[in-house]
């Protein structure tokens, strides 16, 4: 039995099996991974699927990271629009790893079918909803990009996104058939499950407190044994710590919040009745979903403050209220937060740290398809690929500017717009 208290609402409702393993002695393998969120466990499984011989070592459990805390919207492409990824990547690269991220929800679901992971997966798309007629002109310029390259995204009016949502709250939407959502811990744990049948090993409760080269191997040291390996690999994003001193400082770290209220049957069927999870245009955005048991799951950026007896809390109820006035009083069940890696670019980025020493990192709140995905082409890299193939070009490590002091100040924003927004 695990001990500690549930990180998220998903820690409990996951159907999936939670999977924990102590270190057992010093191992040798081919491949060292360090986090068992999305990105590690899709190296690890993408590695064991081509022979590669791999352990994976996560300090908590698995999916302890932002992957076991998110919203679950699996979603196509970046948060910036397609056009201003080619403009800042270049051309050639910009519309390679758009094409791939595109692609990335169906990869997802695949591999969901595959292992026959259970995560709650609805593939009914997600909707992007415009909280004024700003956002509105932003999401007709996304649409006709997307439109451009072939997606299948639609464009809601003003009263077809009120039907799809069961609120007259929004300007209008963007609904991407590409993308659904899921339970993001189910979906993790069935990561580490498919890793382990196709011959990974996994450790948890050890944390990587030291990485060392000797002669053409690493070692990476934990509390509890080594691993030696030729290639290693970091997937500890939003959560790396001083592995690799300078790693944590290429991103500012913010937070954003969840909460769950209970089943409510009936009284919430007319809310996104079509299955799409939600976030809005606005600058400090929000989300909301549903789940399998008919609960609704709002979050928004900030930390979940009084868990769910206080600000979060009255937060969450007024804006349902808001949004939805025929829904009456709620009860909260759950409430939890995470941070997110958010990058000067908002670009996620893909390190060569040194000699076979690798993390893609910076996912800017946006990790379950580009965890997948990367993971995988680590994977590809790692048995004879080139790094040329990568879906980002390697770059330097570079401190995000003033990202302490960001940090604050973001999060002093964000509980002022809970304050503001709770009456
Ligand atoms: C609240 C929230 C909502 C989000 N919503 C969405 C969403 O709807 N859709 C979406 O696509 N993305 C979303 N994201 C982003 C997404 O969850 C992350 O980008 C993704 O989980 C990153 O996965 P990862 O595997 O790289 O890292 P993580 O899942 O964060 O895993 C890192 C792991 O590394 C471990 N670790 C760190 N240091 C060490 C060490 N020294 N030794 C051993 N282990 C170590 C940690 O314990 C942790 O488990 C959200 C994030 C948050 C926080």
């Amino acid at each position: 039995m695990r001990k500690g208290a549930p990180i998220s609402l998903w820690d409990t409702s996951a159907e999936e099996p939670d999977y924990s393993s102590p270190m057992n002695g010093d191992v040798v393998t081919d491949l060292a991974v360090v986090g068992g969120g999305f990105t590690g466990l899709s190296t690890a499984l993408h590695a064991a699927q081509r022979g590669i011989e791999c352990h994976l070592l996560e300090a908590r459990h698995i999916g302890y990271g932002g992957s076991g805390r998110n919203v679950g919207l699996v979603n196509a492409g970046l948060w910036l629009p397609p056009q201003d990824v080619r403009a800042k990547l270049g051309e050639a690269r910009g519309a390679a790893l758009i094409e791939l991220l595109g692609a990335a929800p169906a990869y997802v679901f695949s591999l969901i079918d595959r292992y026959q992971i259970r995560c709650e997966a609805t593939r009914n798309g997600t909707i992007h909803a415009a909280h004024s007629p700003r956002g509105y002109d932003d999401l007709a310029r996304r649409a006709e990009e997307w439109r451009r390259l072939g997606a299948p995204v639609e464009l809601l009016s003003r009263q077809e996104a009120a039907e799809k949502i069961g609120s007259s709250a929004f300007y209008g939407g963007l609904l991407d058939r590409r993308a659904g959502i899921i339970n993001p811990m189910g979906y993790v744990r069935g990561l580490a499950r498919a890793a382990l049948a196709e011959g990974a090993t996994i450790t948890t409760g050890a944390t990587a407190t030291g990485l060392r080269r000797e002669d053409t191997k690493w070692i990476v040291e934990t509390d509890r044994g080594t691993v030696t390996a030729k290639s290693v690999v970091l997937g500890t994003n939003a959560y790396s710590d001083d592995l690799w001193p300078g790693l944590k400082d290429i991103f500012t770290e913010i937070h954003f919040f969840q909460l769950a209220t209970e089943p409510l049957g009936d009284r919430a069927s007319g809310i996104l009745s079509g299955g799409q999870g939600l976030w809005d245009t606005g600058l400090i955005m929000f989300s909301l979903r549903r789940d399998a048991f008919g609960r609704l799951i709002i979050g928004s950026m900030g930390k979940a403050i009084g868990g769910t007896a206080g600000l979060s809390r009255r937060w969450a109820a007024r804006t349902l209220r808001r949004l939805f006035p025929k829904l009456g009083d709620v009860k909260f069940e759950a409430a939890w937060h995470g941070p997110i890696a958010l990058t000067p670019d908002h670009l996620p980025r893909i390190f060569r740290l040194d000699e076979r020493l690798y993390t893609p990192i910076g996912y800017n709140g946006r990790g379950i398809t580009p965890g997948t995905v990367f993971g995988k082409a680590m994977a590809e890299l790692l048995s004879g690929g080139r790094e040329a193939d990568l879906p980002l070009a390697i770059t330097d490590v570079k401190p995000a500017w003033g990202r302490v002091l960001m940090s604050r100040l973001y999060q002093s924003v964000f509980t002022a717009n809970q304050l503001a927004k709770s009456f």
